[in-house]
């Protein structure tokens, strides 16, 4: 199985936002929706991101100083999925859009806890899934795996507190004696 981690790395990053943006503003002008600095500024801000909330891509460019309105940033990332760069998907309660400018097909572990989101792509589960569509007559047009659970540093936490309401009770009980 191979974790994404190497698109994380700021060099490669980069670079890829970058030729992400060109070929995005490629792709608009050729459907002749207007390109504008603003909505650079927010293709630029998503790119940088595997996967981001409007409520968090709009508190990231507030941060640097350009205040899009939310409409703008929620129209902008409409197009981004229409043109394959982007695709919305529901974890938990929010929308989060998956950025799909460099990757391929992929699947997604999440945390229940605290929202973290891991990326892995498997050909064994690739393969997996298209033996069982073919056995059962099905020509595969979209999957999507989401594993849910809890991640590491939020099963410590977990433990922690577990300890913690352990010794409480135990300090009940101790007093009580
Ligand atoms: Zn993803
Ligand atoms: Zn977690």
């Amino acid at each position: 199985m191979k974790a994404m981690t190497m698109r994380s790395q700021p060099d490669g990053r980069d670079r890829r936002v970058r030729e992400g943006i060109e070929r995005v503003r490629t792709s608009l002008g050729r459907s002749r929706l207007n390109w504008s600095l603003q909505r650079e500024r927010i293709v630029q801000a998503f790119l940088q991101e595997e996967h981001i909330t409007v409520r968090e891509l709009y508190g990231r460019l507030n941060r640097q100083g350009l205040r899009a309105p939310l409409n703008t940033i929620y129209r902008t990332m409409r197009v981004l999925c229409e043109k394959g760069f982007a695709e919305a998907r529901r974890f938990g309660e929010e929308t989060q859009y998956d950025n799909l400018s460099a990757k391929g097909a992929h699947d997604h572990l999440i945390c229940t806890g605290c929202g973290h989101i891991v990326e892995f792509e498997d050909p064994a589960i690739e393969r997996l899934r298209q033996e069982v569509a073919t056995d059962h007559g099905f020509h595969l047009t979209a999957c999507r795996l989401e594993l849910y659970g809890l991640c590491g540093a939020c099963r410590v936490k977990s433990r922690q507190v577990m300890v913690r309401h352990v010794s409480v009770a135990q300090g009940r009980i101790l007093r009580r004696v």
